[in-house]
């Protein structure tokens, strides 16, 4: 089977890439970043360049297509950030959306960012959207053209991951910023209070839930998260753990768009997919933690 993944050199991409390989498929990695794991054909350029026919003809001849590519920063800010969201978030997924034949199954990544976090309850995938800021708005308007794609017969599956951990963490999120603090003995910024709340799924479960989410067929909207919330400051902990350093830390503001809380509503997932996600903190971040060890001497 011939899979289709954008924002194969991403983060979650790379995983997912290096998951559908073993399992025999023939991945064909599109992304402008040119770190698409070995095993994949690579296809180097940008969904939005209008003379690409390599990254067209990959999508119109798949047999399923994972869309991931994305610019995924919750918290740039100005202009330059919000005309990226509209270009990679919203135009690159509407010329997928055109591309990939309507019977051809299409998993496509949004966010939990669209519930606007929680006061208590868990978020599931019925409740009315309230994002704040333009990176949950431009994830809206993805889930958007994904209905639209749904009521002209195609066949879509939209995944909502809550903040995903792990190996190769992109270097922007708080726990990879937080593990290189850790390591160079700065203080480590928490946004807000420590007392925020964090559902944190390991990105090997996302992997899971992507790929059952393609094996099942499923059209359905589904949250990608563990239903179990971590304070700020006991992730602090872990990431100290992890990286055997004492850590101090300072509190700033944090933005209007940073919720309380996150939280997943699970039911969907372990009655389509089978499988709730579970984070062992620990372990991950340990894992995570080693990972970002392993790269840097590599660098050296
Ligand atoms: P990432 O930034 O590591 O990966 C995204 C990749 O997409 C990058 O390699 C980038 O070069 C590529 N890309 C973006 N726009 C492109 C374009 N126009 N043409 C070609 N390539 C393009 O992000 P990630 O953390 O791996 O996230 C993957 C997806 O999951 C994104 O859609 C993101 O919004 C979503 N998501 C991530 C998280 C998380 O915690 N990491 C949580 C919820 C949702």
């Amino acid at each position: 089977m011939t899979v289709v993944v954008t924002g194969a050199a991403g983060f979650i991409g790379r995983h997912l890439v290096r998951a559908l390989t073993a399992r025999g498929h023939h991945v064909v990695g599109i992304d402008r970043r040119r770190d698409v794991p070995p095993g994949a054909t690579a296809l180097t350029g940008d969904l939005n360049a209008v003379d690409d026919e390599a990254s067209a003809t990959a999508l119109r001849e798949a047999d399923a297509v994972f869309h991931l590519a994305a610019f995924p920063g919750v918290r740039a800010a100005g202009p330059a950030a919000d005309l990226r969201r509209r270009l990679d978030n919203v135009e690159a997924a509407r010329r997928v959306l055109d591309r990939v034949p309507l019977h051809v199954p299409l998993i496509v990544t949004s966010s939990s960012s669209v519930y606007g976090g929680t006061t208590g309850s868990r978020c599931a995938e019925g409740d009315t959207p309230r994002p704040r800021g333009g990176y949950a708005a431009s994830k809206l308007d993805l889930e958007r053209l994904c209905a639209r794609r749904v009521s002209h017969g195609g066949h879509v599956a939209v995944a909502r991951p809550f903040t995903v951990a792990g190996e190769g963490q992109r270097p922007d999120m708080a726990i990879a910023m937080w593990i290189e603090a850790a390591r160079a003995g700065v203080p480590l910024t928490i946004l807000g209070s420590e007392d925020r709340i964090r559902d944190i799924t390991d990105v090997n479960h996302v992997v899971i839930g992507l790929v059952r989410m393609l094996d099942r067929g499923i059209r359905a909207t589904v949250n990608l998260g563990t239903g179990r919330g971590h304070r700020l400051g006991d992730v602090v902990a872990a990431v100290s753990s992890a990286v055997e350093r004492e850590v101090t830390t300072v509190v700033q503001p944090a933005a209007a768009q940073e919720p309380y809380a996150t939280l997943a509503d699970t039911r969907r997932c372990a009655s389509l997919l089978g499988f709730v996600p579970h984070t062992d903190l620990g372990a991950l971040l340990r894992r995570q933690a080693a990972a970002t060890a392993l790269a840097a001497g590599a660098s050296a």
